[in-house]
């Protein structure tokens, strides 16, 4: 048994900076009690002049983003993912070091769980998810992984853009190769069947990456294998105007309503971005218990819009915050994630009364986020029966000085400096602002033999991808520019405002 003393605690709905001690038993949050009130021989932890908060959950991440950080600046998604296997890993090497770098620094900002849409081309390897999970293992931290999948690039999944290209360029897109669904499928049962990871740490999901880079075939082929084995399954939904537009004319529907129809909806079902949701789409979420993975950064810094977080939680959908890979955000900082979803509800007209609270953010980002990843019940509160996934914030820095509204001023002001210690499943992972088991100096090295190796194997991608960006653009621009019934730009511009 251990003692945590001396600290105050926030946790959504129920504390917001009380003096309390914690016991912690067998990894988990065994009682609350009055300062003092617990004598004897137990462990004793100190959080004195400390603020302890659950562990922040990320809804939405990709491992492989994390050495992509920077290399994206005046991308719109569409060009983002022309781009999309430049950064990609091809081996368990660059998979595992770049999960290892993201899980760093996650933990180090208090996030202590993550829903990892991994990629690896050209196609997901029982090899590399057991290296990805391998490493979250080892910096400590709990994580969903869900290998991203697809059967066509975004050149042959865009409906008119190959045909937009010049003669030319149109061969850069048959060098892109995305192998048969069957081989993907197969590897993700190989993967679930030989899943011996402790299910409350470590868990195996599916991670279509876009409704329609995935032929109905593959999706329903997801379907099931996630019902035989009782997998999660997160996409990306709705996530730019040209993608809401192009599923439109691909499917004749939204790729909401299509994903219904084909049996996919459900409660173990993440739609990560929702940027462009329609009600009737918002809808079909709450009628199917759907989670949305609202990730604000992403949403921002590709121009994508902005996601509407109060259309769902209007609805009574459950909704977690994410960071998005690096390579679109480019942090792995969950504390800013949480600040700008309160933020971006702000700014696109809707009433004060409308604004997500900061007390809103932080339950999407602990009990919306640990629903996001299937583990509701579990993690994201300060309560008993809780595991002890706990993020001490140290009091004395400036954020808190004063101390007026402990959850607001997490929100608001805190920006990781604060983030002194890190607990998951009752031990330490960080102290006093450094890691107990993990050795970061020794990451640098094998990061920068991977990129070597990715940057010798990958030139070719470089230049191809390089002579399809002016089309891909041109394209998504022009899709951009059209009417659409809903809009997600800052500001609720419309059709009657004019082109944008
Ligand atoms: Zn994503």
């Amino acid at each position: 048994m251990m003692l945590i003393h001396g600290g105050r605690i926030a946790s959504a709905g129920v504390w917001n900076g009380e003096a309390r001690d914690l016991v912690i038993a067998e990894g988990r949050i065994r009682d609350i009690v009055e300062p003092g009130s617990v004598t004897g021989d137990v462990e004793r932890i100190s959080a004195a002049g400390m603020l302890i908060i659950p562990g922040l959950v990320n809804a939405h991440t990709h491992a492989h983003g994390n050495v992509a950080k920077g290399i994206a600046d005046r991308w719109a998604l569409e060009t983002f993912l022309s781009w999309g296997r430049w950064t990609m890993g091809h081996d368990t090497e660059h998979s595992q070091v770049a999960a290892l770098i993201g899980a760093a620094e996650m933990l180090r900002r208090g996030c202590t769980a993550a829903y990892d849409m991994f990629g690896e081309y050209p196609l997901p390897s029982p090899e590399g998810i057991e290296a990805v999970a391998d490493a979250y293992q080892s910096i400590g931290m709990r994580a969903v992984i869900a290998p991203l999948l697809a059967d066509r690039s975004i050149h042959q999944a865009m409906p008119g853009l190959i045909e937009s290209m010049p003669d030319g360029v149109r061969d850069a897109v048959a060098s892109i190769a995305y192998v048969g669904w069957e081989r993907s499928l197969a590897a993700c049962r190989e993967t679930a069947r030989g899943w011996r990871r402790p299910a409350d740490r470590l868990k195996f999901a599916l991670g279509p990456t876009i409704a329609f880079h995935c032929s109905d075939s593959f999706l329903t082929g997801l379907r099931d294998l996630a019902r035989e084995n009782g997998l999660g399954i997160s996409m990306h939904i709705a996530e730019s105007k040209p993608d809401v537009i192009a599923s439109l004319e691909h499917y004749g529907r939204s790729s909401v309503a299509h994903l219904e129809a084909l049996g996919l909806l459900g409660p173990h079902f993440v739609a990560a971005h929702s940027v462009w949701i329609d009600d009737a789409d918002a809808d079909l979420f709450a009628k199917h218990g759907v989670t949305v993975a609202h990730n604000p950064a992403a949403n921002m810094k590709l121009g994508s819009g902005l996601a509407d977080m109060r259309q769902f939680l209007d609805r009574g959908i459950t909704v977690g915050i994410g960071t998005d890979g690096s390579r679109s955000s480019d942090n792995q900082n969950m504390l800013e994630a949480m600040r700008l979803a309160a933020f971006t509800s702000r700014v696109i007209g809707r009433p004060p009364s409308d604004w997500i609270s900061a007390p809103e953010a932080f339950a999407a980002a602990t009990i919306g986020s640990a629903a996001a990843l299937g583990w509701a019940g579990e993690i994201g509160r300060i309560a008993k029966g809780y595991q002890a996934d706990l993020v001490f914030l140290t009091l004395a820095e400036s954020s808190y000085l004063p101390l007026n509204d402990a959850i607001a001023q997490v929100v608001f002001c805190e920006d990781g400096t604060g983030v002194d210690t890190v607990m998951v499943n009752g031990q330490i992972l960080l102290r006093g602002g450094r890691f107990t088991q993990f050795r970061p100096e020794t990451l640098a090295r094998r990061v920068e033999a991977a990129m070597d190796a990715m940057w010798r194997r990958n030139a070719d991608v470089k230049a191809s991808a390089q002579r399809l960006e002016p089309h891909v653009a041109a394209y998504a621009r022009e899709l951009t520019q059209r009417v659409h019934h809903i809009n997600r730009f800052a500001g609720r511009r419309t059709a009657v405002d004019g082109p944008l």
